[in-house]
């Protein structure tokens, strides 16, 4: 068995885990591979094992690997999006995690009418821990972004939110953040009615993911649990 394919395995194992653990269906959370500064041969191995959903950081790589790879791949772009960039992903991602400004989501909106698509889906990124070298909105200032987004958008899917939590050794110290999550959607659906669906989580990544998940995440990100540690930082 492959490196790749046994942590693949050791990855659901604890995703199956911790569902049980908190009473929830592991099929309602998405693990999205994160593939970004790996190689397509190790992207490869990962859907021959059974993973559609890819997570890369930056536009321009994930262009490039998209060509390569097979067409039912779902890709999320997960890093921070800059709006020049806009116009060369729209139409080619499944969610586009890392939305953080009414002017980003406008940029969005826009390029898709330009292309003719339909509809772009997305979540709103939050800077959860308040941390100066994190994207994302503030906490308080999720809802009232939603809804701007809602009301001044045509083309936007608006699915939920996303954050990147703290650095920590102890997994444990970021449980709070991830409480805190939910109650901002509990905010948002009070802000936007409850009859619109804004109730992805995308949080939890290799070092904190069950965490998350017992505290409700729908979709979680990880990388070194299932590539290998990075060569190069980014
Ligand atoms: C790199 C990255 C991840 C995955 O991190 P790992 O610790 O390798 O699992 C998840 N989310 C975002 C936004 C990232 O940039």
């Amino acid at each position: 068995m492959s490196g790749i394919r046994e942590n693949l395995n050791k990855v659901q194992e604890t995703i199956e885990a911790s569902c049980r653990k908190a009473g929830r269906d592991p099929k309602e959370v998405t693990l999205i591979a994160v593939s970004k500064t790996k190689p397509v041969s190790s992207i490869q191995e990962a859907y021959d094992a059974g993973v559609r959903d890819f997570g890369e950081n930056r536009v321009q790589e994930l262009m490039e690997k998209m060509d390569l790879l097979p067409g039912d791949i779902r890709w999320h772009l997960i890093g921070h999006l800059q709006k020049n960039k806009v116009k060369y992903i729209v139409g080619k991602t499944a969610l586009i995690h890392s939305v953080d400004s009414l002017e980003l989501a406008k940029e969005i909106d826009r390029q898709a009418e330009k292309k003719g698509v339909d509809r772009v889906d997305i979540l709103i990124e939050v800077n959860i821990g308040n941390e100066e070298s994190k994207f994302g909105v503030k906490p308080e200032d999720a809802p009232g972004l939603v809804d701007r987004i809602l009301s001044e958008t045509s083309r936007i899917g608006l699915h939920g939110i996303m954050c990147v939590a703290p650095y920590v050794v102890n997994p444990e110290e970021n449980r709070q953040y991830f409480v805190k999550m939910r109650k901002i959607i509990v905010d948002i659906m009070n802000e936007v009615g409850h009859n619109v669906h804004v109730d992805v989580m995308s949080m939890g990544m290799t070092g904190d993911y069950p965490v998350a998940i017992e505290e409700g995440a729908t979709m979680i990100r990880v990388g070194t649990g299932i590539f290998g540690e990075r060569d190069y930082p980014v």
